[in-house]
């Protein structure tokens, strides 16, 4: 299916990451509109599992017959000698039927609008739109749809998205820099790996202390508490609870960051994501113009995943020391992924992503927020014999009790963490 096949969006688009095509498929189950990934070439994050070109091909076959939208990011700062084959590259894109392009780089931009007219092309964060007047630029020159600094009011959002008629594009949840959108140097310099290239190592969330040059491991006492000072270390971003002025500010579509997180947590988030938006459109629509409260429900089932914390960064104005994680990355995730389904039926066929016995209780996480417990009652071979245990990796049928008609493929299973491996 091109990309003309696909209806029109007249809805906040649910726009969300696809580090590999497993994760594809399993935030289109859970409900994405859109999904963005990184082909090999001229694309940031270099440690995402990056799409080779079969891969690409498959990834927007099967979105496309889900009626999902594939934009790829072709994202690199270049210089000079990273430009030869980025014409011939997104002409192929087109050419498969990619739904769009994220830029940064205006020289990029202008390659693409030469040999790839066809292709829409959308605006990474990096390249900082913050006032209206930089909305309208990229906008004359042809981009379609501008995902805005992360640095932005809610106020500011508003204004922006009335005074331009590209598409507006929010970052409402996922890890932050505490630098300029991304712009930073700091990983290059202490580790030798290149945030601008995409190989962050997040040296901002290590814990610092200061040592005058001439005395050698003394520590001046800079320290919030006895692990050390984290100065630049940002909570996470998370405007679960503020969907629904964004929903009415007309923003196009929301997005959330983690091309490199696990399965579990890319599923579990458009999931919860996906549940939320529905919640807002509906609300919106039943009672336009009233104030909308999000639920508890959205934001208990997101605490769930572990978090550093949580932060609204700039939506109401500069993040203060409240949005700063001083006492270290503080991971309290109250569940682990146990597998995934591959085939749906009485006794559903399963890939083990942490062992799995007969006798204890799982978690199935249905489209929806709806969680479905049940026991595992016997774990056999895909051949049908039994086994004591079914290891990470493996693939399995289990028997449940109860047994439930929700399984679907793609679907995710999870367990309660148990207390002692929670930190
Ligand atoms: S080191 Fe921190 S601030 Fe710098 S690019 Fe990486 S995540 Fe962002």
């Amino acid at each position: 299916m091109k990309t003309s096949d696909i209806p029109s969006k007249n809805r906040c688009e649910l726009l969300a990451p696809a580090g590999s095509l497993e994760k594809l498929r399993t935030v289109i189950h859970y409900g994405a509109d859109a999904v963005y990934l990184g082909g090999r070439e001229f694309s940031l994050r270099a440690h995402a599992t990056n799409f080779s070109r079969e891969e690409l091909r498959e990834a927007v076959a099967f979105a496309h017959a889900r009626q999902v939208r594939v934009y790829v990011t072709v994202n690199i700062f270049a210089h000079n000698r990273d430009l030869a084959g980025v014409a011939d590259y997104l002409q192929w894109l087109a050419g498969i039927g990619a739904d769009g392009v994220i830029i940064s780089d205006p020289g990029v931009l202008r390659l693409a609008k030469q040999a790839a007219p066809e292709l829409a092309v959308h605006l990474s964060t990096q390249a900082n739109v913050t006032n209206g007047q930089s909305a309208l630029f990229w906008q004359e020159q042809g981009v379609a749809q501008l995902n805005l600094a992360r640095e932005l009011t809610l106020a500011e959002i508003r204004e922006i998205r009335q005074n331009c008629a590209a598409g507006i594009e929010v970052f409402v949840h996922g890890a932050l820099c505490i630098s300029y959108s991304g712009r930073c140097q700091l990983s290059l310099y202490l580790t030798g790996r290149d945030a601008n290239q995409g190989d962050c190592a997040h040296p901002c969330r290590y814990a610092y202390r200061l040592q005058e040059e001439k005395r050698p491991g003394q520590f001046f006492p800079v320290e919030e508490d006895e692990r050390g000072t984290y100065i630049f270390n940002s909570k996470d971003l998370c405007l679960i609870n503020r969907l629904p002025e964004l929903v009415s500010a007309g923003v196009d579509a929301i997005k959330i960051e983690g091309r490199m997180k696990g399965i579990y947590y890319a599923g579990a988030i458009v999931r919860i994501y996906r549940a939320a938006l529905d919640h807002v459109e509906q609300a919106l629509a039943a009672a336009p113009g009233e104030p909308l409260t999000m639920p508890p429900l959205f934001m208990e089932e997101i605490m769930k995943l572990g978090t550093r914390g949580y932060t609204e960064n700039f939506l109401d104005g500069p993040p203060t020391a409240r949005d700063m994680c001083y006492t270290g990355a503080v991971v309290d995730q109250t569940y682990v992924p146990a597998g995934i389904v591959l085939e749906a039926g009485p006794r559903p066929l399963v890939e083990v992503r942490n062992r799995i016995r007969p006798g204890e209780q799982l978690e199935y996480m249905e489209q929806g927020l709806r969680n479905s417990p049940f026991t595992v009652t016997a774990v056999t071979t895909e051949d049908g014999r039994p086994l004591p245990q079914a290891d990470s990796g493996s693939r399995v049928r289990l028997t449940t009790e109860p047994v439930l008609a929700a399984w679907q493929p793609y679907g995710l299973l999870r367990r309660v963490q148990a207390k002692a491996d929670s930190h």
